[in-house]
């Protein structure tokens, strides 16, 4: 049998959960419009929405917060973050951001012009969003086994390197503001990159004279799996193996609500003098000082705190099994899931799960509505609604996969409540026949997913 290592942490403060019926949970679920996220949290019974800024804080991260400095210049939490960052990312040069996006608005405004194209293993919203409004447009580069939910590559996040050299042949190197690598791959369902890939694509990236910017997000989730799977690194720690990974980039995007373990905050890191120099002058504008950036003093504490945290081998073990013992469970109940399990979240995958809706159904979302109505587990869609409009064509974007994502955050909760979310799960897959599908009654123009509304489609 696996071994999934027990919880390395004991519990100290305790949060309370509501409980709620059937018949109350489907009238909130009524009220939010059949979005997850109009859903209010305290009628959640198990929250798996995200993992962003959900993470549970340890006692020395708290304690941390009662020694914030908070002067407008020079805190001395900010100077513990910045020494911090660059020790266990390696780069020369940081700002903090109030999040991750506020990083990929202060990098896509500097490096992107009109028409540019920008490389990258699959798409993130926020990513995007910002790499468009500048000019840009996103070329996906993930290799073809990413959009395959049941290929098992033990690497589904890596670049596809012919996809990349296509791309410079195509359009020129001088084109090519950076490559986004991100590690790892949230949409593709939390897959790796190997460090031969990361490799790979700097040696062809050095030759073109092409930056590269990873989006850190999950990047110790991400040695993690370099560690167990990857040839050579299993006696590697982490702290190393994510010191190798990033030195093969020119900077980084990071969203501390992930893998730096706090519940806000985000940072820029990057190696280019010049660059720093006009980053230095914009977050002026978008974020704060330099040496705040949108945070707290006390939060940029907690953040240094928790980068140091994140790479602790029984911290991230735990993390990440907890998450695979979830996917095991609803793999041996025949659930169709995204494979191999990754590193942050258990997607399943709704066209095979519902395959008598079609795209146009909205089968994800269909399928996060009714898992909460169910049993009170908030999930997300990752699919038709998340993925919006083409800008030009006004079309919907259709990407092949439509999954819920079943995100765990960190420290939450333990194996016990992985247990009633699998149950709740093989429940509704016994009656799947009975759902029927859902249509878009409000959409906004951009980051749809977020405040859109829908309703069930009538049977005609
Ligand atoms: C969360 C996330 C971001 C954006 O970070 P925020 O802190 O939410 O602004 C960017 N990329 C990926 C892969 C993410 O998961």
């Amino acid at each position: 049998m696996k071994n999934y290592p027990a919880e390395p942490f004991r519990i100290k403060v305790v949060e309370m959960m509501k409980t709620m019926s059937r018949e109350e949970r489907e009238a909130a679920m009524i009220e939010a419009g059949y979005n997850t996220f109009l859903v209010k949290s305290e009628d959640v019974y198990i929250d798996l929405l995200t993992d962003s800024g959900t993470t549970a804080m340890s006692d020395k991260q708290w304690a941390g917060m009662m020694i914030g400095d908070e002067a407008y210049a020079g805190s001395r939490n900010f100077l513990h973050l910045d020494a911090t960052v660059k020790e266990y990312y390696g780069f020369k040069h940081m700002v903090p951001t109030h999040q991750g996006r506020g990083a990929e608005n202060l990098l896509s405004r500097l490096k992107i012009k009109q028409g540019d194209i920008i490389p990258g293993n699959m798409y993130f919203t926020t990513t995007r969003y910002h790499q468009e409004a500048n000019g840009g447009i996103f070329k996906d580069v993930i290799i073809d086994e990413a959009h395959d939910s049941q290929s098992e590559h033990p690497f589904k996040g890596n670049i596809d390197l012919r996809k990349l050299q296509a791309l410079i042949d195509e359009f020129g190197a001088e084109k090519i503001p950076y490559v986004c690598l991100a590690v790892t791959v949230n949409l593709a369902g939390g897959q790796p990159v190997s460090m031969q890939n990361i490799r790979e694509v700097s040696a062809l990236c050095k030759k073109h004279k092409i930056d590269i910017f990873f989006d850190a997000t999950r990047c110790v989730e991400n040695a993690y799996f370099i560690k167990k799977r990857e040839e050579g690194y299993r006696n590697v720690s982490i702290k190393e193996i994510l010191q190798e990974m990033m030195s093969y980039g020119d900077g980084c995007t990071m969203s501390g609500k992930k893998d730096c373990m706090v519940n806000i905050g985000g940072f820029l890191a990057m190696n280019d003098d010049e660059l720093f120099a006009r980053v230095k002058e914009l977050v002026v504008v978008f974020e704060g000082m330099p040496s705040y950036g949108g945070m707290a003093g006390r939060d940029m504490e907690a953040m240094a705190i928790g980068i140091k945290e994140s790479v602790v081998y029984a911290y991230i073990a735990h993390r990440v099994e907890q998450v695979a013992y979830l996917g095991d469970r609803l793999m041996e109940a025949g659930v169709p899931i995204v494979r191999p399990v990754g590193g942050h979240a258990v997607f399943l995958d709704a066209r095979l799960f519902l395959p008598h809706l079609t795209q146009d159904q909205l089968p994800a979302q269909t399928l996060a509505a009714h898992l909460y109505i169910e049993s009170g587990v908030r999930s997300m869609e990752r699919g038709i609604v998340s993925a919006g409009r083409d800008k030009k064509t006004g079309d919907h974007h259709r990407p092949k996969l439509e999954l819920v994502r079943l995100t765990i955050p960190r420290r939450v909760y333990t194996y016990a409540h992985m247990d009633v979310v699998a149950d709740a799960v093989i429940d509704l897959y016994h009656h799947r026949d009975e759902i029927t599908g859902l249509e878009f009654v409000y959409e906004p123009p951009m980051l749809r997913f977020f405040n859109a509304r829908f309703k069930p489609i009538e049977a005609k």
